[in-house]
């Protein structure tokens, strides 16, 4: 059992109808209430012009007529108006003069009031009447409703009471008649608003049906479809605003498909090796030490290679969900840069290449040295890499702004302009092939630069490519200096 409807549609309707039908059956009743009053006075109106009409008669009536009461009826019968009826009565209540309903049934002057003429009820509110002052009241008898007004007449000291009835059927007919349209039409005319609300609301919410299925058709392996846009600004600005949701939430899902594509492309080329590798040892029941030595070398750089790329990814994964646990101490950075570059030295001693450091200062931090010292080998890593035999990685730290920048320099090949922001995405590499094979199985995985920039970031600071060209390319890490003094 629902007591209110669910439905927007029908909730419009009823809200359309209900302000439709409120101001409308209050116009109706002012209007009939402001109809009825002015027929009314109009019948007032009438009714004393009469009996105004009646007066000046009666006083021309008696200068001819002998007694008062003669003149009186005399008067009533000449004065006609139609559905008006004259009584006087005098002090003692008595009918003096009567207009004769129809002309063969008079009634005799000086008799009661009969019921069947005007009426008992008529009867009954002019004898109640003290004839001393005006009366007007609506009556309703067994006859219909009267309109009854009374005026006190004085004639040769004697009182009367000069009474017209004049019947309200007529008023009463037009009356119902109205109120038999109102009762009709108004009906009718809220229902037809309320239907054409109805078909208003259903067509003005037809695109939120739209949507709605729409929306509920796309899942992740039909992401591409968009909700369709129209049906008014405001719908439009819905629409627009999910499918923007949609479009995030699209490219989301394809940097994941993309991500995952990647990741699994590069962990099977070293699972590819170690089983390779085994299966070759193993296809024959004796061998020299010295091969097994050579494959157990190679399933080693495999096996490092697969651990270097997971320990990678699960470090962007906690840091993308925001689980990376960071051991935060005071730390000096010009320390954490040495440390580096003495870590690289047998790498660049073993390619012939020189890494210089320049101005070092101290500079005193705050962060993960572990974190720092892992962001500096990947830039220091690359740098050699990629230098020239003989070559120079010049690192060098400043500070300027309330700010560290150390860079990393190499004399290499440079980076296409057009991979220049590329380099920082994850698994991507200039040349995948050559650095690969160049390389072996202990070259990255397109992933140093990606967390290296994560590390900056989780600093509070940048890593930037600012320069790369044949001959030079540099790498700077700009890292906040504020904090820093109160460690030492
Ligand atoms: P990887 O671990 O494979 O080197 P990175 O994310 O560290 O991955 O680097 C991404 C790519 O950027 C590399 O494959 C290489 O093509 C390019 N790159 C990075 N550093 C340099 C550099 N100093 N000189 C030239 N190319 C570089």
């Amino acid at each position: 059992m629902r007591a209110w409807p669910s439905s927007l549609r029908s909730r419009l309707t009823f809200w359309y109808a209900a302000l439709l039908a409120l101001p409308l059956v209050a116009f109706a009743l002012l209007c009939y209430v402001v109809f009825a009053r002015t027929l009314l006075n109009r019948t007032d109106n009438f009714i004393g012009d009469a009996l105004s009409a009646f007066s000046r008669e009666l006083a021309a009536e008696r200068r001819s007529t002998g007694t008062v009461e003669a003149a009186m009826q005399t008067t009533v019968d000449e004065v006609r108006f139609r559905d008006l009826e004259i009584v006087i009565l005098d002090s003692a209540r008595r009918v003096v003069a009567l207009t004769a309903l129809t002309d063969d049934d008079p009634i005799p002057p000086g008799r009661p009031v009969p019921v069947s003429k005007i009426g008992s009820t008529i009867v009954a509110s002019i004898r109640g009447y003290d004839m001393t002052s005006p009366l007007a009241v609506t009556v309703a008898s067994e006859r219909g409703t009267y309109r009854v007004i009374s005026r006190p007449l004085t004639l040769r000291g004697q009182s009367f009471g000069l009474t017209a009835t004049y019947s309200l059927a007529d008023i009463e007919d037009v009356l119902a008649r109205i109120r038999e349209i109102f009762a009709i039409a108004i009906p009718l005319l809220i229902l037809s608003a309320a239907t054409g609300g109805y078909f208003l609301a259903k067509r003005s919410l037809a695109p939120v049906s739209a949507m709605t299925s729409r929306a509920a058709a796309i899942s992740a392996t039909n992401l591409h479809e968009r909700l369709p846009v129209g049906g008014g600004d405001e719908l439009v600005g819905l629409a627009r605003v999910v499918n923007d949701l949609l479009d995030r939430l699209e490219s989301s899902f394809e940097q994941q498909r993309r991500f995952m594509q990647d990741a699994s492309h590069e962990l099977r080329t070293p699972a590819a090796i170690l089983r390779a590798e085994t299966d070759v040892t193993l296809s024959r029941a004796h061998r020299d030490e010295e091969e097994y030595r050579a494959s157990i070398s190679v399933m080693q750089d495999a096996a490092r290679r697969l651990t270097r790329i997971v320990d990678d990814l699960f470090l962007l994964a906690r840091a993308d969900a925001g689980h990376l646990v960071m051991h935060r101490a005071p730390l000096y950075l010009e320390e954490i840069v040495h440390d580096a570059a003495r870590g690289v030295r047998q790498v660049a001693d073993q390619r012939g290449v020189r890494v210089a450091l320049g101005n070092v200062t101290e500079a005193p931090f705050e962060g993960d040295a572990d974190l720092l010292g892992r962001l500096l080998l990947n830039l220091l890593d690359n740098a050699i890499k990629y230098s020239p035999e003989n070559g120079t990685v010049d690192v060098a730290m400043a500070q300027r702004d309330g700010r560290y920048e150390i860079s990393v320099v190499d004399a290499g090949p440079g980076i296409p302009a057009d991979a220049h922001q590329r380099v920082f995405e994850r698994f991507f590499r200039v040349d995948s092939v050559r650095s690969r094979s160049e390389n072996g199985a202990t070259s990255g995985a397109g992933l140093g630069l990606a967390i290296a920039r994560r590390i900056a970031e989780l600093h509070g600071g940048q890593l930037d490519l600012t320069e790369s060209r044949p001959g030079r390319t540099e790498f700077r890490v700009i890292l906040p200096a504020i904090g820093a003094s109160a460690s030492s």
